[in-house]
């Protein structure tokens, strides 16, 4: 029997597969140390942890409206006032099974078959799949000495363009965009009427002076209605278990991702939009904790880049936020570890799971294979011991 054909051309999550692995031999009783993760190693706080206790004793266990609570949608636009400087209103908003969701809805309600998307490399892994899932076209976009260019935008755009995605602060690079990116995007947009999709999702883990600015705050592109913006409580939260994310965008935008949303998960877990209506309320008296996980990431990006950054064989741009290294292993490709040749970034995962019990991720699930992405959302003795590992194995390499 014929299934779907979409599925002939859509991978499965490499991050999820790879995590997996590593999981599998740490219950062995293997002693791996697991950078392939995409989740902060912080507990949930307190503060949100016991509201959603007294939800489940106050018996809010029912189905919700499916695009949320109205408090939680409430909380979530004045979080985009008051945080983001976007003029959001509850009815712009569905709450989501976390970004994932929240990311393809968008797409499944903008998307015709064939249209293209443009995706800036290196990406998150989901987004060519989703775009594939959707049936149209990812169109991969090569960044210019580090930047997003207009002309690489220019260069790529057909009459098929509908939609260009962004991530600020990057996964898988820790890229946070800058005031001229975020102008040629801008400009791009308008003159060809494409929407952004703007995922913000680690827009508070980010370092030194560099400043997020969400695309929906610009008044220009707001009034044309040409951005999506996707955000959730997973990563700021320490939340990714809880799958709450949202999505908000212009009214025929939001009225599509409803309809779906409504046949097909209908609302998030109740008790979890409890959780995450207390989370955003309390974001402010709470701040502390935030903030020291911030700066927990940061304390580990150094460590992680002083031990690498003097390495003839590999180097790494510090990230400017986000919890992820993406390193450039391209010199030792081609070349011999043992007896082996190392033909691309999936052999030096191999080596480093078998041999080090090292888990990270294979740069090609973001789209390029000569980096490798370690994930710093674990105790920073461990990172250190990673960061050394890899120096260890860069040694061994000739
Ligand atoms: N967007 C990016 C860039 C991510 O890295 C992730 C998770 O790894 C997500 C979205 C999905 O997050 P959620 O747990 O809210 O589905």
């Amino acid at each position: 029997m014929n299934l779907s054909d979409v599925f002939k051309n859509v991978e499965e999550s490499q991050t999820l597969k790879i995590s997996a692995k590593a999981k599998e031999m740490i219950k062995e009783g293997i002693d791996v140390i697991n950078l392939a993760v995409g989740e902060p190693d912080f507990d949930t706080p307190d503060y949100i942890k016991n509201f959603a206790k007294k939800a489940i004793d106050e018996n809010k266990t029912r189905y919700t409206d499916a695009s949320g609570i109205v408090e939680l949608r409430e909380a979530i636009a004045e979080k985009l006032k008051k945080e983001n400087g976007i003029n959001a209103k509850k009815e712009n908003i569905v709450v989501t099974n976390g970004a994932k969701e929240a990311i393809f809805l968008s797409l499944f309600s903008i998307l015709n078959p064939d249209d293209e998307v443009m995706v800036i490399l290196p990406y998150f892994t989901s987004y060519t799949e989703v775009i594939k899932l959707c049936r149209a076209k990812p169109v991969l976009i090569e960044k210019n000495n580090g930047k997003i260019t207009k002309e690489e935008l220019e260069n790529k755009k057909t009459d098929k363009t509908k939609l260009i995605m962004i991530c600020s602060p990057n996964n898988p690079d820790g890229h946070v965009i800058d005031e001229d990116e975020f102008k040629a995007i801008k400009d791009f947009a308008i003159k060809n009427n494409v929407f952004i999709l703007s995922d913000e999702i680690y827009e508070n883990i980010i370092f030194d002076d560099n400043k997020n600015k969400s695309f929906a705050s610009d008044e220009e592109l707001f009034k044309k209605g040409l951005v999506i913006t996707i955000n959730g409580m997973s990563k700021a939260f320490s939340m990714t278990g809880w799958r709450v994310g949202y999505v908000h965008a212009r009214d025929e935008i939001i009225k599509n991702i409803k309809v779906a949303k409504g046949h097909i998960s209908s609302n998030t877990s109740s008790i979890s939009q409890y959780a995450a209506l207390e989370a955003l309320k309390g974001f402010r008296e709470n701040i502390e904790i935030f903030e020291n996980n911030t700066e927990e990431f940061k304390k580990r990006r150094d460590v992680l880049v002083s031990i690498l950054k003097d390495d003839k064989n590999i180097s790494l741009k510090s990230p400017s936020g986000s919890f992820y290294a993406f390193i450039d292993i391209s010199k030792i490709l081609n070349r011999k570890y043992k007896d082996r040749t190392i033909k691309s970034d999936l052999d030096i995962c191999e080596i480093l799971l078998k041999d080090f019990n090292l888990s990270i991720t294979p740069g090609l699930a973001f789209g390029d294979g000569n980096f490798v992405r370690l994930s710093f959302a674990a105790d920073i003795k461990k990172i250190e011991k990673a960061a050394n590992i890899i120096k260890e194995f860069s040694e061994k390499i000739v």
